[in-house]
């Protein structure tokens, strides 16, 4: 029952589409856009103690009127703050209006980055407060920053976030007072304005354990219902052995590695077994999953079914009907596979969509997204979900998916401990891989600060020269205007378009550089991505689109920019896009910060390439309820909850939610309607409207 946000005074058109942009398109969405972080308003400092580069507070008295000038094109205000201490210069650049609103003699608070010009202390773009405001209402409080993207600025969220809280109708709450007064949370209604304006740390604390702890909740009712349905379910997809598959694996480029062996075997098991498999393969980056993955729908395939394998996005579909048409060619197997991307024209979707229908297409490779909403098989019996995006997803798929239930592979290369994968995967049984192929050399790593770039940069000439590639990374895909005062300037994080174009310059002219980026149209990504593949391109500029799955042997560094932007588990995906062939691969992690703890952190990179000692590191160094570091992401993406920190919150959500079902297993209870209606939307919202 959610609205649209255009509904909030103030939402225009204009704003609304900014808001598209980063995935915000409801009431409902706009709630749960959690903050990135908070930024403290600080009380004003005196003049005399203000240093170049910080953001602060000053208050004082304009000398005089301000001056509006106009150079270059570029409108500039001028004017002059004195207090006690001394006197600064404050500079507003193409923002002429700010001039009707100071009046010399008046007593402010301005807010902003202080810098340094020809020897003097400026304040460019200040914010203007009144003092009473400023320090009676604002200093101290903790602020709230936003995930943004290009025109949408923390300002716009703020009032679009603060108007809706101020009108939305009372949550109603649903879990009992003991158990939020023993695991501190806060009611959810309370939780949900104290995310975005917390009155203080504690009751931030307080509001984001509650949100973490239903995300977790509802996750674990909705698994352990699956589970319920799952159980001893009876399978319409039996297979038979086939000896044509053994001839397959014997003819494979390379052998496959003890673990792989046993995976292949309990599939082939489960899948005969005559019960429904739902089954996890859980390996390290490079680990060879993708080939079990394809053993599994041969299978299907030689007793006659359909197979449909999901990947998260368009660039590793297409990687994987490359891989397995190449596979299934050289095998002579007659086995036919077929792509499904939104990319496709639509007389190429509707003849897809037909050939899957009447049963023609063995393996059907594609998107979640696609795959689930626009087709519908002839016998589907196995769906395969490659690099679990979100969770939650494979609840969704099966849900969506009509007909009797087909077996489910799921394959994982998020390293968690085996206890945490009992709960989060508890309907599954596991598989893991835990040897990587032979004849791999280990990755080498450094951390290195900006002064090694120019290096890092005729090292990488020198791997081109031999024949490899590279990858750099960006964080961002370009300069996203920062507003004035916010507190995480921006502007020395790397981008994708203008890095693009500096590499451009200072490689040699035969050097072939392209790069990449989600908003990118799906043609085009596909076209750079078949390049890089294929050795056209040398060097590949990309933002984090290229961190799960993408293999290409060929590339034998990785260049990682402002990695203390990244998290740990996402780093150690993004590095596991090198390393996958034969030859000696590199990994440079460029640390822009100055802290110890960025430092440290992406120390524990630089000593381990095994993701489970990753992760473990990380979660000490961070200790439990770190609410202000950088999220893991990758995978296990839930929107504020964090597997590894906030793993004790999981174990009490986990245990609530077998409590539950235990006492009511079919929520019939009146006290529990809110949570079944809940639990009911979340599964319907999954079968995707
Ligand atoms: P991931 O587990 O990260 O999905 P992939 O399945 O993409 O890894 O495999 C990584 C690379 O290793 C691929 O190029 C694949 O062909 C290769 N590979 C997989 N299994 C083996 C093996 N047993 N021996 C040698 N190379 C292998
Ligand atoms: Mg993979």
């Amino acid at each position: 029952m959610t609205e649209s946000i255009k509904e909030i005074k103030g939402v225009g058109d204009k704003t609304a589409e900014l808001f598209a942009k980063v995935g915000v398109r409801t009431t409902d969405d706009l709630i749960h856009y959690y903050p990135s972080g908070y930024e403290k308003l600080s009380e004003p400092e005196p003049i005399y103690k203000l240093t170049p580069g910080r953001i602060c507070a000053v208050e004082g008295v304009l000398s005089k009127d301000a001056s509006l000038n106009a150079f270059n094109g570029i409108k500039i205000v001028n004017a002059f703050l004195s207090d006690m201490t001394g006197r600064l210069q404050l500079s507003w650049y193409n923002f002429p209006y700010i001039k009707n609103n100071l009046k010399a003699g008046a007593h402010y608070v301005f807010r902003g980055r202080v810098s340094e010009k020809n020897g003097r202390l400026i304040m460019q773009q200040p914010k203007l407060y009144s003092p009473s405001e400023y320090k009676n209402v604002l200093a101290g409080r903790l602020c709230p920053t936003y995930p943004l993207t290009k025109g949408l600025t923390h300002v716009t969220v703020r009032k679009a976030v603060r108007e809706y809280l101020m009108n939305k109708k009372e949550e109603k709450e649903y879990l009992p007072a003991p158990l939020l007064e023993r695991l501190s949370m806060s009611e959810m209604e309370k939780a949900l304005r104290d995310i975005h304006f917390p009155p203080s740390e504690e009751e931030l604390i307080r509001a984001r354990r509650r949100l973490v702890f239903n995300e977790f909740f509802f996750f674990m009712l909705m698994t352990k219902t699956m589970k319920r349905m799952n159980q001893s379910m009876s399978s319409a997809f039996v297979t038979r052995p086939s000896p044509k598959l053994l001839s397959f694996i014997a003819g494979l480029p390379y052998e496959l590695t003890r673990p792989q062996l046993d995976a292949y075997k309990a599939i082939v098991k489960d899948m005969s077994s005559g019960k429904v498999m739902n089954r996890l393969i859980q390996g390290d980056v490079g680990s060879g999953k993708t080939v079990i993955a394809v053993l599994a729908m041969l299978n299907a395939a030689m007793s006659g079914f359909q197979s449909a394998l999901m990947a998260p996005t368009e660039v590793l579909a297409a990687q994987h009907y490359d891989t397995i048409k190449g596979l299934i060619e050289s095998s002579g197997l007659e086995v036919s596979c077929i792509l499904m991307t939104g990319s496709m024209s639509v007389k190429e979707k509707r003849l897809s969509g037909e050939m899957i229908k009447n049963g023609e297409a063995d393996i059907v490779v594609g998107t979640h997204a696609l795959i689930q909403e626009k087709v519908s098989f002839s016998r589907l019996g196995l769906v395969v979900t490659d690099e679990q995006h979100r969770f939650g997803v494979r609840q969704r798929e099966l849900l969506g998916l009509k007909g009797e239930a087909p077996h489910v592979l799921v394959m994982s290369a998020t390293p968690i401990p085996r206890t945490l994968a009992l709960m989060l995967y508890g309907d599954l049984d596991i598989s893991v891989i835990d040897v990587l192929p032979r004849g791999r050399l280990p990755i080498k790593n450094c951390v290195v600060g900006p002064g090694y770039r120019k290096n890092a940069y005729s090292f990488i000439n020198d791997e081109i020269k031999k024949g490899h590639q590279a990858y750099v990374i960006c964080p961002q895909v370009e300069n996203t205007e920062e507003e004035e005062g916010g507190d995480q300037s921006d502007s020395g994080i790397a981008n994708v378009k203008d890095y693009t174009k500096e590499l451009g310059r200072l490689f040699p002219e035969n050097i072939r550089i392209a790069s990449l980026y989600g908003s990118m149209k799906p043609v085009e990504k596909d076209r750079i991505m078949r390049g890089f593949k294929a050795g056209e391109t040398d060097i590949l500029v990309s933002t984090t689109v290229v961190e799960v799955g993408v293999d290409v042997p060929n590339a034998t560094v990785i260049l990682i920019e402002n990695s203390e932007r990244f998290g740990l588990a996402q780093l150690h995906q993004l590095r596991g896009r090198v390393g996958r062939g034969k030859a000696q691969s590199y990994c440079i992690m460029i640390n822009c910060s100055e802290s110890d703890k960025a430092r440290e952190r992406l120390d524990i990179l630089n000593r381990s390439n095994d993701g489970f000692e990753i992760a473990s590191e990380d979660l000490r160094l961070r200790g439990p309820g770190d609410i202000f570091g950088i999220r893991q992401s990758g995978e296990l993406e839930f929107k504020i909850a964090d597997i590894y920190s906030d793993s004790e919150l999981l174990r009490s959500a986990s245990e609530a939610a077998q409590k539950l079902l235990s006492e009511d297993g079919s929520l019939e209870k009146a006290e529990n309607r809110e949570i079944k209606k809940r639990l009911l939307s979340l599964m319907e919202g999954c079968v995707g409207a």
